[in-house]
């Protein structure tokens, strides 16, 4: 298959290219388009052979149900028994956003799409390419992150391209994301909202529409007894191939520590990254130092973060220690960070 690559821009919409877009889901292509999180990649949602041609084209385990992407509130009834009023005040707070919810489906939706679950993944993203890109396929489209399965989502068409040329239709191509973590979801069926997945809109962020709302237990334990309640948080994810460990600490120690182990692992013939921000990087001796922003203002390590990691794979890094961004537990967009740089990590922190 040939893959199309597209420039598209959210402040000037072609509608003709749109209709094309739209022209492929609509007769069961795929095709991957920017949303203001990470890349997705689309197809029809209503369409079971569409999501088994995601599943696919990601090597995606087809018990990972995909999120369906609307672009009208009009739209999310036909996809679920019915909308609470939780789902009605977080719309209105937080879409077009990056939230997604779980609610109960409706019998419109197959049960491919939502990995053979009773509930499905909703989002009404923010990005205007792909609020067009969503009417022109007709409303509804099905679209995990435009990654092969297992690496880190990407955040630049160049990655959608080198993991999916070949495999999809065409590709919308609409430049750096502004966020670079997936959507924050909560899951709305139950007494109590829960969170599957930290991002963007934070658990501060829903108390303030919803008060109490609780966080999925297995997300801050390495080997929860049971597991994650969002399919997809239990497969090691976002890696690259480098082996990444965090080191955590007061930040002199962490930048002694990291070129100590920097130094021994090159000297075994290592390929040595580090992950580092504008206050630390000029002091680390490695192959490869990134600067992953400021501390500042941590929307912008969320950015780097999985942009860096495609880097290092490029470069055939084959160690790399990070520096920790904020607790699990923290607050503001610093629990999604480390939400994934854990996962990346494999779980591997050290304290110094
Ligand atoms: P991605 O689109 O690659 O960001 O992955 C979608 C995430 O949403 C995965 O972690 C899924 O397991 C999760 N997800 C989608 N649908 C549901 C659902 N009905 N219940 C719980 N988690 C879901
Ligand atoms: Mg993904």
């Amino acid at each position: 298959m040939k893959t199309q690559i597209i420039s598209v821009d959210g402040n000037n919409i072609d509608k003709d290219v749109m209709r094309r877009a739209g022209e492929i889901i609509k007769k069961g292509g795929l095709v991957a388009f920017p949303t203001e999180t990470v890349y997705g990649l689309g197809g029809d949602a209503l369409k079971e052979e569409s999501s088994g041609k995601i599943y696919r084209a990601k090597g995606r385990p087809s018990d990972n149900p995909l999120i369906v992407h609307i672009c009208r509130m009009e739209d999310l009834p036909y996809l679920v028994e019915e909308v609470p009023d939780t789902a009605r005040r977080l719309a209105d707070a937080f879409w077009p956003g990056p939230l997604t919810m779980i609610l109960r489906k409706s019998d419109k939706v197959p049960r491919t799409t939502t990995g053979g679950l009773d509930t499905v993944a909703v989002r009404m993203p923010m990005h205007r390419a792909a609020l067009a890109f969503i009417e022109a396929a007709g409303g509804y489209v099905a679209a995990p992150s435009a990654n092969i399965s297992g690496k880190p989502s990407p955040t630049l068409a160049r990655y959608v391209a080198e993991d999916m040329d070949g495999r999809i239709d065409m590709i919308l191509d609409g430049g750096e994301i502004g966020i670079g973590l997936e959507s924050t979801i909560v899951d709305l069926t139950g007494e109590v909202p829960v969170i599957l997945r930290p991002g963007y809109i934070t658990k501060e962020m829903l108390e303030g529409v919803l008060g109490k709302t609780e966080v999925d237990k297995a997300l801050s334990d390495s080997s929860p007894a049971q597991p994650p309640r969002a399919p997809g948080m239990k497969y090691r994810h976002y890696a690259p191939k480098g082996e990444l460990t965090i080191i955590s600490g007061r930040q002199e120690q962490v930048v002694e520590e990291i070129n100590r182990r920097a130094r021994e692992k090159r000297q075994q013939g290592e390929k040595v990254g580090v992950i580092g921000t504008e206050d630390s990087v000029e002091y680390y001796i490695a192959d490869s130092v990134k600067c992953a922003g400021t501390r500042k203002d941590e929307n912008t390590i969320a950015k780097a973060l999985y942009r860096i990691l495609r880097e290092f794979d490029d470069e055939g890094v084959t160690v790399i220690y990070s520096e920790s961004f904020g607790e699990p537990e923290g607050s503001g967009i610093g629990q999604a960070i480390m939400n994934r740089l854990f996962k990346a990590a494999g779980h591997h922190i050290e304290y110094v």
